[in-house]
């Protein structure tokens, strides 16, 4: 079985109302989307372009397809069209170049900004000062087809729940400072917790989960 519906099941019955469970269907194949799909779900994320791109040719089209991974600029061209919200917008680069092909398939994109919450280095995103900065009207201006929606985040890889809750908590802070700047209207979303701490983003007040290993099993591969 690649989808584990009863997961699924008490996943979405614990779920708050106002949340949206993002079901992160990278490395599996159309065949687990299809059973999520047809068990009511429309949220999917992926983290690499070229699946994310594939799966939407082929997959219907009313899934709201969610960009969660690294972003190569030279290949945004390719989810600009359809994609219904990039969380993983980490550097000005991805900003300019997403700002350019939005304004090339004629639509606004919603976005987050990431932000390196986590202590590894190796967590790309901006820093709290930076996030402030762009939420700034004269720079928001620069990008006037983007919107930026909210603010996405990942913990560090530890054991540590207290460290993982701390670290949300900031991220939460942080998103009511730009409610503040930009309105409670417009900062809506706020991307936090997967399979293994899920929990401690709802009560740290985050609205949108990426969850994959709970739904489809353990993967492959990251
Ligand atoms: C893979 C991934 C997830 C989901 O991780 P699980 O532990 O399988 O739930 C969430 N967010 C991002 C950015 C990911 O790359």
């Amino acid at each position: 079985m690649s989808v584990n519906i009863e997961a699924y099941r008490d996943l979405m019955a614990t779920l708050p109302v106002e949340a949206t469970l993002v079901a992160v269907s990278k490395f599996q194949p159309n065949e687990a989307i299809e059973s999520l799909y047809a068990a009511g779900h429309r949220d999917f994320g992926e983290n690499r372009v070229q699946e994310l791109a594939s799966k939407a040719a082929v997959l219907p089209k009313d899934i709201r397809w969610h960009m969660i991974g690294r972003i190569q600029t030279n290949k945004i061209r390719e989810f600009a069209p359809f994609v219904h919200l990039v969380h993983s917008v980490d550097r000005t680069d991805v900003l300019t170049v997403l700002q350019k092909e939005a304004a090339r398939a004629d639509r606004t994109i919603d976005i987050l900004l990431q932000v390196h919450i986590a202590q590894e280095e190796t967590k790309a995103g901006f820093s709290p000062e930076e996030v402030l900065g762009l939420c700034a009207v004269n720079v928001l201006n620069e990008y006037p087809n983007l919107r930026i929606v909210g603010l996405m985040g990942m913990a560090s890889f530890t054991e540590d729940r207290d460290q993982i809750r701390r670290e949300f908590s900031l991220l939460a802070s942080l998103y009511r400072a730009a409610q503040e700047q930009l309105g409670v209207g417009q900062i809506t979303v706020l991307s936090m917790g997967m399979s293994g701490d899920y929990d401690l983003a709802l009560a740290e007040g985050g609205n949108h989960i990426r969850v994959g290993s709970l739904l489809f099993g353990a993967r492959i591969s990251q």
